[in-house]
């Protein structure tokens, strides 16, 4: 089936025309997969310079919580721009304190939080690097096989999803050292509980032989996988890890970036398994598709480093905040209870297409609507089904559904927290089809 709205071949005259312009002008490292040129986007849905229509379960890599163009979110920052665009980060102003009172509300510590502002996911990182450096005085790091965390300097010393992000690059930031992530699908490690498994690594190989827990200031984890392929850790590991840093005197850095912001119905990921990070990363979804960061901290190691020790120009941009403050009132009003509701009933359309596709479908994994769906060549070895998985997200475009992968050969649905049945029926059913059309 293909969508009823898709009225061109694809890419349309108008895309093609304006593929044109890109391929002279614009960076080509961009890892695009297929040749969607956007007109315009209401809610879940998104349409192309031709007049095609898409159902967006890519959602701007997870940004765009509220859907394209909430009313809300629309007004705040109509409201915002209209007392003025910029101050800069050496003067005060409410939008930046408000969103930082809120954020201090809803942050994941029973302690008070505050909150440094930046502009994206990856400054996010650098700023929790430099405040864990800096209040611990200690230089190391710990990061995971799989993570990904950005693309400067700082964050690609822990990215590990795919050798492309690294390659040409070396040497990023020194001082971190990757152990494996819990992956119960392909374990890495030996021994029934990976969570467990992996702490004994850490604990008694990699401190033993390597890396003396003493200097490690920080490490740096995603409570949810994202880029490494949506791997859900199993129950024993964040509140292991929770101790272990404990133990240690190690700061717990949660990298919510991608999987914060109400996406996998909490607010935050870590609280699925009750643990409290020291510090985290947000962004992508925050802003509903403005650029924005936090790094968020216990008040008593933010208040640690001083003026001057970070900072600066765009960081609480008032425009961004506004839409932040926004997202976030969105999202605990009842997008998260959506994301949590509408992620349970599309896992469990998944499960029912993946006991009748039992050879390509691997697993469905995720919680809320960060959901991932292993793609493979065969039952018994789980082989990745790389190939697959590119023909797959170019023909659901084809069909009308915007989608992305991410590692070996992940699907990836993370559609608005918006989402409705009638829409995720009509995905449903485009991704089937399309699924049957590769096969
Ligand atoms: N951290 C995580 C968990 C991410 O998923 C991403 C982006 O995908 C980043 C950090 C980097 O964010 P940005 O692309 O905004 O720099």
């Amino acid at each position: 089936m293909r969508s009823q709205h898709i009225r061109t071949e694809l890419p349309g005259p108008n895309a093609q025309a304006m593929l044109e312009r890109d391929r002279r002008v614009v960076s080509p490292s961009y890892p695009r997969d297929y040749p969607f040129v956007m007109s315009h986007g209401r809610d879940t849905e998104v349409w192309d310079v031709d007049g095609n229509r898409f159902i967006d379960f890519a959602a701007g890599i997870a940004v765009c919580s509220t859907g394209h163009a909430h009313p809300s979110v629309v007004a705040a920052i109509r409201t915002a721009t209209e007392q003025f665009l910029h101050i800069s980060s050496d003067y005060w102003h409410e939008e930046q304190i408000r969103l930082a009172e809120l954020v201090a509300e809803i942050a994941p510590f029973e302690e008070p939080a505050m909150t440094f502002f930046c502009n994206s996911g990856t400054e996010a990182v650098e700023g929790a690097l430099k405040l864990a450096r800096s209040t611990s005085g200690r230089q190391r790091f710990i990061g995971f096989i799989g993570g990904f965390h950005g693309r400067t300097m700082g964050s690609l010393a822990f990215t590990a999803s795919k050798y492309s992000q690294q390659a040409g690059f070396f040497p990023a930031m020194p001082g971190v050292t990757h152990v494996p992530y819990p992956n119960t699908y392909r374990p890495l490690l030996s021994g029934e509980d990976q969570g467990k498994a992996v702490l004994d690594y850490i604990e008694n190989v990699l401190f033993q032989s390597n890396v003396p827990a003493n200097e490690v200031a920080g490490i740096l984890v995603e409570p949810i996988q994202g880029e490494g392929g949506y791997l859900v850790p199993p129950e024993s590991f964040l509140p292991g890890l929770r101790a272990l840093c404990d133990r240690h005197g190690i700061l717990l850095i949660a990298d919510e970036v991608q999987a914060g912001a109400g996406r996998t119905g909490k607010m935050f990921a870590c609280e699925h398994w009750g643990v409290q990070p020291d510090i985290v990363t947000m962004a992508k979804g925050v802003g509903s598709g403005m650029p924005i960061g936090l790094v968020v901290a216990k008040r008593s190691i933010m208040e640690k480093w001083k003026r001057g020790a970070h900072g600066n120009t765009y960081g609480g941009n008032p425009v961004c905040c506004a839409a932040a403050s926004a997202t976030l009132e969105l999202v605990r009003g009842g997008l998260m209870q959506n994301a949590a509701t509408m992620g349970a009933y599309m896992t469990e359309r998944l499960l029912e297409l993946q006991s009748r596709y039992p050879d390509v479908i691997g697993e469905v994994r995720g919680k809320g609507l960060m959901i991932g769906v292993e793609l493979i060549q065969g039952r018994t070895a789980r082989t990745p089904a790389k190939e697959m998985t590119d023909r797959l997200l170019t023909q659901a475009w084809r069909n009308g559904v915007l989608l992305l992968s991410c590692g070996a050969s992940t699907l990836r649905l993370m559609p608005p927290l918006t989402v409705t049945k009638p829409i995720a029926d009509e995905a449903m059913t485009i991704i089937e089809q399309s699924l049957k059309a590769v096969l």
